[in-house]
């Protein structure tokens, strides 16, 4: 039978890959729900293309302009807009592929697991917004949740059969989060303050949305990315090492108390994670190139230089204090990065922006989706006042 497939986020670009992925396999998933936030152009051909029973849009605007889009091709699909037409459409499906960048992604990726679907997990800011609500959920609900992230992924994959997030009853030490460094690796200290969204977001190893491109260059991305490691794996942030590794050709690792470290790699290409999380426990072809080691001659490691990312330090505090400590980051950074997209602050605000937020939201503890929604309000209006007080 056909895995029916909701694709959240379907016009981006962990959603292009996993179309990419479905095509190749096209008798395994039916694709019953695609949506997408102002790119009608975009979504109208993919709809075109997969035949899905639902749209969903940001806007009813959105809406009306794909309804005739659509209408010209004689197509059956149902067009909606809006978050709650997200949260509907996720369960509608077998497997969600949660794929909206952001703070967006929250409602619909937990009403997913609230529904006890399979969840491949891509949106890393929904989980480190609402960590062990989201946790909860999960397990509450018999929901499947894969990591598509592909340091994530590959850690999943390093891990024993059967692993319940008891880091310690499974001889594993460390989690090691490789990162690529992103840009701005080996630029002159002096002339970060200049870099402009352009070279920000021209990453030296991937291809992928701006927001998280520019998150790799703050590297902001690999700080989720503990934040997100500690709520999947159930590790220590003490358990949790970032190492940096320039080729992005080991995708993480896990360390054994024995002293073995496994390692995934592949090719620095997000269908391999995709396809991954698609057939798992199977193997599928994901249209990737098998890695070649003798090209790559060689693979380096360095520990990150904090004074440089601060914002990796930023991260490990925040999940250390806990409770919306993430959320209120998360928040604050998803703000700074937009302002420093349109030019309004310079890349060395990001970090600045981010931790004057904290300074300012206080912690505090939530248990339900409301609560972190004001959390992440709160921070962003804190956010936007300093961006436009500087
Ligand atoms: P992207 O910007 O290319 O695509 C984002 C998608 O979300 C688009 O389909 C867009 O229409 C939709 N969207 C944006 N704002 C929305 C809103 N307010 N409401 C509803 N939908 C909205 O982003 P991406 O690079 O594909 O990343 C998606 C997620 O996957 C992010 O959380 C990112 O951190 C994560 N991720 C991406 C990669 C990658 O290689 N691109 C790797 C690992 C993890
Ligand atoms: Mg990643």
């Amino acid at each position: 039978m056909k895995q029916k497939i909701t694709i959240l986020g379907s016009t981006g670009s962990i959603g292009v890959s996993t179309l990419d992925v479905i095509a190749r396999h096209g008798d395994h998933y039916d694709i019953v729900a695609l949506t997408a936030h102002t790119r009608v152009n975009e979504l109208a051909l993919q709809c075109i293309r997969y035949q899905p029973q639902f749209a969903v849009v940001g806007t009813e605007q959105a809406a009306q302009a794909l309804r005739s889009r659509l209408a010209a091709h004689d197509l059956k699909t149902i067009v909606l807009a809006g978050e709650k037409a997200l949260c509907e459409v996720v369960g509608v499906c077998d497997v969600v592929m949660a794929a909206i960048v952001g703070a967006a992604g929250l409602a619909p990726t937990l009403a997913a697991a609230r529904a006890g679907k399979k969840v491949l997990l891509a949106n890393k800011e929904a989980l480190v917004m609402s960590g062990q609500l989201f946790m909860d959920a999960v397990i509450e609900n018999g929901a499947t949740l894969l990591p598509i992230d592909s340091e994530h992924n590959a850690i999943f994959q390093c891990l024993p059969r059967g692993f319940n997030r008891q880091a310690q009853q499974h001889g594993i030490a460390r989690i090691l989060l490789t990162a690529s460094g992103g840009p701005f690796l080996n630029r002159e200290m002096g002339t970060l303050q200049d870099v402009t969204p352009e070279q920000a977001i021209a990453h030296p190893n991937w291809v992928m949305g701006k927001k998280i491109s520019i998150d790799s260059a703050t590297m902001m991305n690999k700080g989720l990315e503990v934040i997100e490691a500690h709520w999947l794996f159930g590790t220590h942030v003490d358990q949790i090492e970032v190492v940096i590794h320039p080729q992005s050709v080991i995708h993480s690792m896990v360390s054994y108390i024995d002293g073995s470290i496994l390692a995934q790699m592949g090719n620095p290409d997000m269908r391999i994670p995709i396809a991954y999380g698609l057939a798992y426990p199977q193997r599928i072809d994901s249209g990737v190139h098998q890695l070649d080691l003798t090209k790559i001659a060689q693979l380096d490691f360095r520990k990150p230089d904090l004074t440089r990312f601060p914002c990796l330090a930023v991260a490990y505090d925040a999940l250390r204090a806990g409770d919306t400590a993430p959320t209120v980051m998360n928040a604050a950074n998803e703000v700074a990065v937009q302002a420093f997209l349109d030019r309004k602050i310079g890349f060395l605000m990001i970090p600045d922006v981010i931790s004057r937020v904290m300074d300012t939201v206080p912690n505090r503890p939530v248990s339900d989706l409301d609560g972190i929604m004001e959390q992440d309000a709160l921070a962003r209006e804190a956010a936007q006042r300093f961006i436009e007080s500087r």
